[in-house]
């Protein structure tokens, strides 16, 4: 499933060739993908320039120059492909420029297109609750202590919650708590501020990290220029139970709210 780093490498990879760029055709090929297509989204692009890309938590955001910006979801096994030889079955929406044509190919059918007012993205319901990116300035220890006080929930599962940390999958939640040495079970509030102050950092290098890879994947996840194939390398614990930490000790799996999480009892407390 494509995590917040795919995105961010999907969005910088769109951005070199469409900013700035004219949309001179759009076209839809099925009537929905998770939801029904914007029925004005062909008429609201066509002739639209791109004014800039960007995006927040697991959204894309393709703004233009009608006030109205493209918001994309990438679900369970979306990607854009950027200059497909030809049109698979898959590529469900497609928009071409003078010199490049995209396509959104999503087997699954769990993403989605919107079109937003972008004056009001704040407003959108998908992202009127979201709390900070992990990456800006604004997901700080503090933050995060406050948000976590009082709470008896396990900090994997805060660390999930959009409201608090907006865009963390599992993966980068399990990576970021083994590097701050935090048990994922531990009660949000029961992290100390010390905890905290490593936390924060190893969310966003492991983020980072990813990002500067390319996205790691687990499947079969495209470059938005249509390269096929990278693959998770370097987690220290994600997917490795049974396997050696380097402390020497054994990773370990646990359930956690309906999903797996990763640790080594060793080195995290
Ligand atoms: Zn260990």
């Amino acid at each position: 499933m494509p995590e917040l780093p795919e995105v961010e490498t999907t969005v910088r990879g769109l951005a070199r060739f469409l900013e700035g760029e004219r949309i001179t055709r759009v076209a839809v090929n099925r009537p929905d993908l998770r939801r029904p297509f914007p029925p004005d989204l062909v008429q609201a692009l066509t002739g639209a320039t791109v004014t800039a890309l960007g995006r927040r938590a697991k959204y894309g955001l393709i703004h233009t120059d009608r006030d109205s910006t493209m918001v994309f979801h990438l679900g369970m096994s979306g990607r854009w492909r950027i200059d497909p030889g030809t049109l698979g079955k898959h590529d469900h929406l497609v928009i071409e420029t003078a010199d490049h044509f995209f396509a959104l190919n999503d087997a699954r059918r769990f993403g989605s297109i919107d079109l937003i007012e972008t004056a009001r993205l704040g407003e959108w319901p998908q992202f009127a609750a979201l709390g900070p990116e992990p990456l800006g300035d604004e997901l700080s220890p503090a933050h995060l202590k406050s948000a976590l006080a009082g709470r008896k929930q396990a900090i994997k599962l805060l660390l999930l919650d959009q409201r608090i940390v907006a865009g963390l999958g599992n993966i980068y939640v399990c990576e970021a708590l083994f590097r701050a040495g935090i048990a994922p079970a531990r009660a949000g509030g029961k992290v100390s501020l010390p905890a905290l102050e490593r936390l924060v950092p190893a969310i966003k290098t492991v983020l980072a990290e990813s990002i500067e890879d390319g996205g790691s994947t687990l499947r079969d996840y495209a470059r938005p220029d249509g390269e096929l194939g990278y693959f998770a390398t370097r987690f220290d614990v994600y997917g490795r139970a049974g396997q050696a930490c380097r402390c020497g000790g054994t990773v370990e799996r646990v359930a956690q709210g309906g999903r797996s999480s990763w640790f080594c009892p060793d080195c995290q407390k």
